[in-house]
Formats: structure tokens, sequence, C-alpha cells
């Protein structure tokens, strides 16, 4: 749903697998992050999306890296922080929800299944998901509720009917996951006719298909997500300068469509967002 001809640019700046040697320009440490996220916030994003790294690099749930990550980011701007629950392949279910648990942070994605991720795979079963819906719901934190596969939007209405979840609903289409179901139109409406009444839904096309699902949000009323998790690349074989580079686009993008960019506390209207 648009709302007053207002889109949400989600930037996803970090991710768990990217790494600098892939796209130099990725942001790492807490400096690195809220920098960016000040520099996406100017050119139009409402929220980022948040993973944090150790040492090496190397993504961790860690509740300590989450809390200087945040920390650094407040000092430098009021974008809506979502904080990942997805976690890197293997990490346990406890593991990915910890800093939810003890950071409380406005949003936190929430896986909705099973799937292959490349070579490897993300398991969420429903005891899980319930767990996490349940966990969120008491600390009023915002879900997105990441749907990689159809399946996954059929199984989030569990913990509508459940009443783990309360409205408003917002989710997150991941499409274009090696493995998974592709970028296309078809899939994008078979998603969004699965939704229960009144969501909203950002759209995620990872890799080559991100400017595709970027024009297919708009086209359908959905809001759009950037960023080095999703894709390097700012056009075929040219790596993208920065992310805010790519949110600089989305909202160009938008904004040629007759919409504006809508501003965290847009969001935080919109989404019922915790005080
Ligand atoms: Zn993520």
């Amino acid at each position: 749903m648009t709302m007053d001809g207002k889109i949400v640019i989600t930037c996803a700046c970090t991710g768990a697998e990217t790494s600098k040697d892939i796209q130099p320009a990725l942001p790492i440490t807490p400096d690195e992050v809220a920098s960016t996220a000040e520099e996406c916030r100017a050119a139009g994003a409402a929220i980022l999306h948040l993973h944090v790294r150790d040492g090496n690099g190397k993504a961790t749930q860690s509740v300590v890296r989450f809390r200087e990550a945040i920390d650094a980011i407040r000092r430098k701007t009021d974008i809506v922080i979502e904080i990942t629950t997805g976690g890197a392949v293997g990490d346990s279910a406890e593991e990915r929800l910890r800093p939810v648990k003890e950071l409380e942070p406005e949003m936190a994605s929430l896986d909705c299944g099973t799937v292959n991720f490349g070579n490897e795979y993300i398991v969420n079963t429903l005891p899980v998901m319930r767990e996490f819906a349940a966990e969120f719901r008491q600390r009023k934190v915002r879900a997105t509720l990441e749907c990689f596969d159809l399946g996954h939007v059929y199984a989030s209405h569990y913990l509508v009917k459940e009443g783990l979840i309360d409205a408003p609903f917002h989710y997150g289409f991941v499409l274009n996951v090696p493995g998974a179901v592709p970028y296309s139109v078809e899939n994008l409406s078979a998603f969004m006719r699965a939704l229960p009444a009144g969501a909203n839904f950002t759209v995620m096309g990872i890799g080559r298909s991100s400017l595709p699902a970027q024009y297919g949000a708009i086209a359908n009323g959905g809001w759009i997500r950037v960023g080095f998790e999703d894709n390097v690349y700012f056009s075929r074989g040219v790596l993208a300068s920065s992310n805010a580079q790519m949110v600089e686009r989305a909202a160009r993008i938008a904004r040629e469509a007759g919409l504006q960019p809508a501003t965290p506390d847009d969001v935080r209207k919109e989404l019922r967002l915790r005080a």
C-alpha cells in the first residue's frame, strides 16, 4: 500500500555474505555503517537494514557489535533501524534472536520459512517462527516478515491467525535468491495475492533483479529495498560506488513515478513503531 504518494526505501547496506574483496565500499565498522546510514538517509532511505560483522569481517549476531553499530548510527541520523534475525547461514535460532531480546530495536526481520540459499540453506520451522514472533510482540519490535518463497507467505498466516503478530503487517519479498523464486512480475503478483488484507510489502530483488524489482514495487504499490546485501552492481559489470548511490537512483525513479521518499517518521507512523 502506498501511503499518500510516498514510498519507503530501505537500505540493506552490509548483509552477511558480501565482502570488501567483492565490493570495496562495503561498510563494516560501526563508523562506516553510521556514515552510510547518514548518506542513505540524505539520499531518501527511511529504514536501514542492519547486519554486523566480527573483527575478521564475518557475520555475527553479537549483541555487543549490534549495540556499537546502533549507537554509532543514532549519533548521526534518525533513520529507522531494522536488525536482522536471519544472521548468517548456520547460526542457531537462539543466537539469531538474542539482539532482539537485549536491544529491542524498532524493527527486525523475521524469516518465514526454510529455503535454499545458493549452495547453503536457511532453516525456519513454524515453531521457531512462533518463538520469534512471540518475542517480537512482547517487546513491541515490528517484524518485517521476510518471504523467499510463496509458501512462506502462507506460513506467515499461522502467525497472524494465532495472534502472534499485530497489524499493521509488513512483508519483505526476497526474490531471486539462487535456488529460490526468481523475480518476475508474475511471481511478485502471486506473493501479493497471498498477503493478508492491508499488509505493506517491500520488494527485495537480489543480484541483477534489483532494478526490475524496484520498478515492480513502484508499479504495484510496494516499497523498495536496495543496498550491498542484495546487489553490489550499479549496472551490468559496474560496481556501485556506495550504498547511497543505489538509494539515490531508487529515490529518483520513485519521484519520476510521482512518489516521494518517505521519512523515518512517516514509517514510524505507518507501521506504528514503538515510541
Ligand atoms: Zn539481511
